[in-house]
């Protein structure tokens, strides 16, 4: 889908935002916008829960490597890509939310992002099958989504976590793990203050499971999913369902459903304030 028809809408600059591969036991799902830093545009996002539901349905893989392509992991959501596409309408979508297109007021974001923000980060964390994150240079807002959904995230020596959010006037990413990632207190610190939080000190909070040398990053994921594999398949399944279950008793769903709601009482207040320029104030992040 493209702007061919010169109707404004999103033009994007590849027809596969999302690589799957096939290898042995795995699959490996890349993210594939390298010019953008792989920014998360709805087409990447519905090409990458094409990829999870392949390789949930294919017998053949026993655990998904999840990388992306060029200098970065993800810049995050796509707020200003010539395939930035907050305004187009997705027909395919995977819960049962409407489409936000043509809906006002408060409406448009809060079903827009229970579909495609919250809900399909919960949804590929409900994947029955162990998935790692191979994490190089930004990992930033909407990145750390992703990231925080695999099992285990192994960062190159180059990564770095980020959640600048704050200056655009919302309190964090919509999926808001930040508690469950690293302890309150350095969680506050993370989001109040937006710094870039390094790969070392991400490892030593217990955030990320390994750092590598960025040429050995692709390895080590693969490496680490590869014995994942070696386990019975439902075995697995059943422990990433334990982790999963045990996180949510502890709160994780509920906590986020709330402070998701905060999330949308501030793009609410943003839009009252007329503080909302088209969904973005990316010049207010770069100034952080
Ligand atoms: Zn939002």
């Amino acid at each position: 889908m493209s702007d061919a028809a010169g109707t404004g809408g999103p033009v994007y600059e590849t027809e596969q935002p999302v690589r799957y591969e096939r290898r042995d036991d795995l699959a490996i799902v890349s993210l594939d916008r390298p010019r953008f830093g792989n920014a998360q545009n709805a087409q990447l996002l519905y090409a990458l829960d094409e990829a999870f539901a392949r390789a949930a349905a294919d017998e053949a893989v026993k655990a998904i490597v999840l990388r992306g392509e060029g200098r970065h992991f993800s810049s995050g959501h796509d707020i200003g890509t010539p395939g930035c596409d907050f305004g187009a309408s997705w027909p395919d979508r995977r819960s049962l939310w409407y489409d936000h297109v043509g809906t006002a007021g408060a409406e448009t974001n809060y079903v827009r992002e229970q579909e495609s923000y919250l809900g399909l980060c919960r949804r590929w964390r409900a994947l029955p099958k162990p998935m790692i994150a191979a994490v190089q240079g930004a990992c930033i807002a909407g990145g750390l989504m992703l990231a925080w959904v695999a099992d285990m995230i192994v960062a190159a020596d180059d990564a770095f976590f980020s959640d600048p959010v704050l200056a655009m006037g919302v309190p964090g990413v919509e999926y808001f793990a930040h508690v469950y990632e690293m302890h309150p207190r350095i969680a506050r610190e993370f989001l109040y203050l937006g710094e870039r939080m390094p790969a070392e000190r991400a490892y030593q909070l217990g955030m990320v499971n390994r750092v590598v040398p960025r040429d050995a990053l692709d390895d080590e994921a693969i490496a680490m999913a590869t014995k994942a594999a070696k386990a019975p398949r439902f075995a697995l399944a059943l422990a990433k369902q334990a982790f999963n279950q045990l996180e949510d008793l502890a709160g994780k769903r509920a906590g986020m459903d709330a402070v998701f709601s905060l999330h949308h009482l501030a793009h609410a207040h943003n839009q009252l304030t007329g503080d909302w320029l088209g969904g973005v104030r990316a010049d207010a992040i770069k100034q952080r």
